[in-house]
């Protein structure tokens, strides 16, 4: 490990090994990516369901892809609406894997077990990081450093970028499980206060009888909901209780956290660019993170690209307007996510109705993230007056 470089970027997630391999394809830039675990891809955390827009837009290697599914299905306690949309199922550990594999082909020095402790700074400035290895600690230096260190924000959270609340901190876990009995392959996402007290639960198709299942909900819903218990309990509920999953094993089980929030987070200091998780890139309605943090990681690839060494403010505010334009629908995600996953089952079940009669393109606008205060008050309103 050199002790100066062009870029440092903290994290090879997501967000991080995308943005380390668009740079390297695009440039001579020197570029060092440090992560604190032991292995690329660990920890495997995330269901990593998405659409086919992502593997098409980031250019991502088919291999990784553990399912494609057909059917997009939003139930309720006892409704469903279904939709004709591609997904596919990604293996999270492989995805970080090959992103971050092509970085490293393309010249980029990659510094695992690396623990980045905090920001260097000098005269208002990030000049680069503090690290500790087994080696002990150090610190390294860059004319601009990327924070994709994921809901830890190490970099972001030190410079004053992460103004959010504990009450938007969520928690969410999954087991890969075998012997599911599903007619179709699906993404299906479940709204029942039974099985995921302020928040929701998902089955996602994978080859054969197996398929990853989870929940996930905010912290702060849980308790409005009067949620009592663990992830997994909620988890063992849904199995014990729903036939598809009564004969199923768990082979593996996922888990972690993310703050979201709908609020449009400054994600630029003097000397940095925080991409994905570290500024919450994570959408507040439906909790997809991968295709937004690596939305942002391509914003951000673009604004370094173009400033050509010039890391002022002036330059690097192309990155925020990029984001602020792609994530206008946050702060309405937000306001959906706090009415729908706070509402009773049998207004649950009043929302699939009506969700039940959008048009396949109306939902794709929704997954999207292309909607307004028209198209959610369409959604929400009915329910809320009881109109159905
Ligand atoms: C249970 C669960 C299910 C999910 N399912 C989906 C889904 O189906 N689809 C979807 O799109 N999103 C899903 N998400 C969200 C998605 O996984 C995240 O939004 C996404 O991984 C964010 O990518 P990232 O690169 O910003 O951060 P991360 O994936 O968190 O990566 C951050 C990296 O930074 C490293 N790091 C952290 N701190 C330090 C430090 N101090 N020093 C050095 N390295 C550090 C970490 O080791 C890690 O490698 C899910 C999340 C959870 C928890």
């Amino acid at each position: 490990m050199e002790k100066n470089y062009d870029v440092i970027i903290v994290g090879a997630g997501p967000a991080g090994a995308h943005c380390a391999r668009l740079l390297s394809q695009q440039s001579k830039l020197n570029i060092l990516v440090l992560d604190r675990t032991q292995e690329i891809g660990e920890p495997k955390k995330s269901t990593a369901a998405t659409f086919e827009s992502t593997i098409k837009d980031h250019n991502i290697p088919s291999e990784v892809i553990m399912q494609k599914t057909n059917e997009f299905v939003i139930e309720g306690p006892t409704q469903e609406a279904r939709f004709s949309i591609p997904g596919v199922v990604l293996d999270f550990h492989q995805l970080k894997h090959a992103l971050i594999d092509q970085a490293v082909n393309n010249g980029i020095d990659l510094e695992i077990a690396t623990n980045v402790t905090g920001p260097l700074i000098e005269n208002g400035k990030v000049c680069g990081v503090k690290y500790h290895n087994l080696e002990g600690s150090g610190e390294i230096r860059a004319n601009i450093i990327v924070d994709a260190s994921g809901p830890e924000g190490i970099l972001a959270r030190q410079v004053g970028l992460r103004k959010i609340e504990a009450k938007e901190h969520a928690t969410g876990m999954e087991y890969e499980l075998e012997r599911i009995d599903l007619p179709e392959k699906v993404m299906l996402f479940r709204l029942d206060q039974n099985f995921a007290p302020g928040g929701y639960s998902w089955i996602c198709s994978l080859q054969g009888h197996q398929a990853k299942v989870g929940n996930c909900w905010y912290d702060a819903y849980f308790q409005s909901m009067k949620g009592q218990g663990s992830s997994v309990a909620y988890l063992h509920k849904w199995m014990h209780e729903d036939k598809r999953l009564q004969q199923t094993r768990a082979l593996e089980i996922h888990a972690g956290d993310a703050y979201l929030t709908g609020k449009l987070l400054t994600r630029t200091y003097p000397g940095l660019i925080c991409i994905g998780d570290s500024v919450c890139s994570i959408n507040p309605l439906s909790g997809e993170g991968i295709r937004t943090g690596m939305n942002s990681a391509a914003f951000a690839a673009e604004a370094i690209l173009n400033a050509q060494g010039d890391y002022s403010k002036e330059k690097m505010s192309a990155y925020q307007k990029k984001w602020n334009a792609y994530a206008k629908a946050w702060k309405y995600s937000s306001l959906m996510a706090k009415v729908i996953y706070q509402l009773p089952n049998k207004k649950l079940d009043t929302l699939i109705k009506v969700v039940r009669q959008l048009e396949v393109s109306s939902m794709e606008a929704i997954i999207n993230y292309r909607f307004g205060i028209k198209e959610m008050a369409k959604l929400v309103k009915p329910v809320i007056l009881n109109k159905l």
